[in-house]
């Protein structure tokens, strides 16, 4: 008898905890991310998460959501959501812009898509250099994308490595697209200016109504001309071109018909022009030498080269500002360095005194259009310069 009761009691008990936890039990999430790895598609990455019938109703439904297949590129993401491990969630991400959701709940499964608020801004940045462009740039809260772009634009005129010098100054107007209030990217950039020790330089960004595009300066000349300004991103010159250097190696006066940049081994050297490869090889004291026809009867030496650029070799055509080969210290050399040389008409020029051809400044027809253009920009450029100026008390 009182085994029975005992037991009774026990039983009671026990029903009354497992009702206690029942009541306690939430609902379980979670979540599983995967980034989409070159090579793979989005079946065979949702069957590694969900059932196979599953898979297919998603996929269904992405494909009648309008959901591009093709755009299932690497980097993309996926998020699987399940709630007490039942598929409830999934989001699709190609870009900020570009989201796919399938929801499932208990007996159906749709797909929704975001429509994104897209919003321009424009912006105004001035500032001195301390050190680099870069830094300057830099603590006006910008990124780095937007330092690029503004010395690409001048990448024709101005040597942001050898010819920048503390106390210049630089201006852009630009504007910053947004997207749900997340920054998206910059979009043109609409006024430039670099005011420096080597020269005020300006930038304007326009567009002829038949769609010809392109930086300008203040006389409407484009800023981008057939040849860059130096087959290097990072170095300085050691040796100028000159009639007589007194040679470190042969120890004789001679002419120095090049330029010597100064760069570490292995640094990237590109072509400064497109063209066509007319050497690649060895050759006497240049070492590895590559040579280059340009337009305009132009030539260009690159020498000392430690090796050439994959698919460099003779008769290759080659773009401004492509790979060709590496810094190094191949024939005649004391040590690392660049060796360049530019030709006109088969004689030996010097690079930095030589005037190259621009590329086509705005068509006649419309310059009165850019000019107007040009000035109002000019005066609202000076206005927010002053407004600046208030608002941080200088
Ligand atoms: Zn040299």
């Amino acid at each position: 008898m009182g085994l029975v009761f005992s037991l009774i009691i026990v039983l009671l008990f026990g029903g009354c905890r497992q009702k206690k936890e029942l009541a306690r039990k939430e609902p379980v999430y979670s979540k599983s991310y995967y980034v989409v790895h070159r090579g793979e598609n989005l079946e065979t990455i949702l069957k590694k998460f969900i059932l196979n019938k599953l898979t297919y109703e998603i996929l269904d439904c992405l494909k009648n959501g309008g959901f591009s297949f093709r755009r299932c590129i690497p980097g993309d993401s996926i998020t699987i959501f399940k709630k007490d491990g039942k598929f409830s969630k999934l989001v699709y991400t190609h870009s900020i812009k570009d989201v796919y959701y399938v929801f499932k709940n208990s007996d159906e499964i749709f797909i929704a898509m975001k429509y994104p608020y897209i919003d321009t801004i424009p912006g105004f940045i001035r500032g001195e250099i301390t050190a680099t462009l870069y830094d300057a740039m830099l603590a006006k809260g910008e990124t780095p994308n937007l330092v690029f772009r503004y010395a690409d634009a001048f990448a024709w005129e101005i040597d942001f490595v050898t010819e920048t010098r503390k106390g210049d100054s630089f201006y852009l107007y630009f504007n910053k697209t947004f997207c749900d209030s997340q920054f998206l990217d910059y979009d043109n950039l609409i006024f430039l200016r670099y005011k420096g020790k080597i020269g005020d330089y300006y930038g304007i960004y326009y567009k002829d109504p038949e769609g010809r595009e392109d930086y300008y300066n203040l006389k409407g000349q484009s800023l981008r001309k057939s040849l860059l300004k130096a087959p290097l991103r990072y170095s300085y010159i050691s040796s100028y071109f000159t009639e007589r250097r007194y040679h470190p190696i042969l120890k004789i006066w001679r002419p120095h018909h090049g330029l010597d940049y100064v760069a570490p081994r292995g640094a990237p050297v590109s072509s400064i022009g497109d063209g066509i490869i007319t050497f690649a090889g060895w050759k006497g004291g240049y070492g590895k030498l590559v040579e280059i026809r340009h337009k305009n009867s132009f030539r260009t030496r690159y020498g000392h080269l430690s090796r050439f650029a994959r698919g460099i070799r003779k008769g290759k055509r080659v773009k401004m500002g492509q790979l060709i080969g590496y810094v190094g210290s191949t024939g005649l050399s004391t040590g690392p360095h660049l060796h360049f040389e530019l030709r006109k008409n088969g004689r030996p020029i010097n690079p930095l005194r030589v005037k190259i051809p621009r590329a086509p400044s705005v068509c006649k027809k419309y310059r009165k259009n850019f000019f107007q253009y040009r000035d109002s920009l000019l005066t609202l450029i000076k206005n927010l310069s002053e407004e600046e100026l208030v608002s941080t008390g200088r």
